[in-house]
């Protein structure tokens, strides 16, 4: 099977429940504490682990306690970390998260080494490696580092995936000749400026992203599944019917499972349903990296 190589940020998550949110100015108490690793390029590489992928994650990281335990806990998942970025003196990428009563959150990132993953450092050990890789990155990294990974996937003929998200627009370099993006609706729109409302406006924006190039277009739709468009085909691969409970990092499941699918040659449907189920079990329990499913679970979900 490829190896699948992720590209992108690590964070840790510091999370604080409260009654209610402080004003300006004020100090309140707190509740609960709780720390996860996060960063939607570590939730995708161990979502793709746990589904059996053999993952190479390439992030950048601080010497501090934070990249440490990072970097550890995605060993003990399978993952290959020997290509991360260890910065001297550095501060760790952290998202500082406040949720109220009602669940509602007020989240701060500091970026930190995140913003480190340069397009020099990626292609000092891209380059290394065999060329028979499956590249997988998402818009937490240095915008210098995707256009890289756009050329490099082109020039060697290996299949990148991009999932635009956090939302941004991609210039046309980046999207002429790309394998696949995975946009959710909100991030297809700010790609097209098309609203992706009902089918008719999601084949819309799909056709758009193709016409700039982009080999084949997945638009996740939340609780609806996910559409899915290239010049040979389209169709919608309706979600599991599941009682959510807490969705964050489903877009992230979805994607590191999808591409340990592709990896294993299957096709686009079978790929998407699975990732779909997947996803659904992701939805089921809280957390986002803790919640990516493991494949026995995935095979035995139904
Ligand atoms: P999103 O990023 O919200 O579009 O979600 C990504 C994928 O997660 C979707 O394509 C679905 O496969 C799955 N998903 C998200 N929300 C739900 C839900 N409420 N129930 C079942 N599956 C979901």
């Amino acid at each position: 099977m490829p190896k699948i190589v992720v590209v992108g940020s690590s964070n840790t998550d510091m999370v604080v429940k409260t009654t209610r949110f402080p004003e300006p100015g004020e100090t309140i108490i707190g509740e609960d504490f709780f720390m996860f690793p996060g960063g939607k390029g570590a939730n995708q590489a161990v979502a793709a682990a746990r589904a059996g992928g053999s993952v190479i994650f390439i992030c950048a990281v601080g010497d501090d306690v934070f990249g440490q335990n990072a970097l550890e806990g995605y060993r003990e998942e399978g993952i290959n970390v020997d290509a991360a970025k260890i910065i001297k003196d550095a501060a760790s990428g952290v998202a500082l998260i406040t949720v109220n009563e009602k669940g509602e959150n007020e989240i701060v990132v500091a970026s930190g080494t995140n913003a480190d993953l340069s397009a020099t450092y990626v292609s000092g050990i891209v380059e290394e490696m065999e060329d028979d890789g499956i590249f997988l990155t998402q818009l937490e990294t240095p915008i210098e580092t995707i256009e890289y990974l756009a050329r490099y996937s082109k020039l060697t003929d290996q299949p990148l995936i991009i999932n635009p998200a956090p939302a941004q627009k991609l210039s046309n370099t980046i999207l002429d000749g790309l394998f696949l993006i995975t946009p959710n609706e909100t991030e297809a729109k700010i790609l097209t400026g098309i609203s992706v409302e009902d089918e008719v406006s999601m084949q819309y924006a799909a056709q758009a992203l193709l016409q700039k190039g982009v080999q084949n277009v997945i638009i996740t739709l939340g609780d609806r599944g996910a559409y899915f468009m290239n010049h040979e085909m389209r169709f919608l691969v309706p979600s599991y019917p599941v009682k959510a409970i807490d969705t964050t990092a489903a877009g992230d499941v979805f994607n590191g499972v999808l591409t340990v699918c592709l990896a294993q040659n299957m096709n686009w449907k079978e790929s998407i349903e699975y990732a779909n189920r997947a996803a659904a079990l992701s939805v089921m329990k809280m957390g986002a990296q803790g919640s990516a499913p493991y494949k026995e679970e995935i095979k035995k979900f139904n």
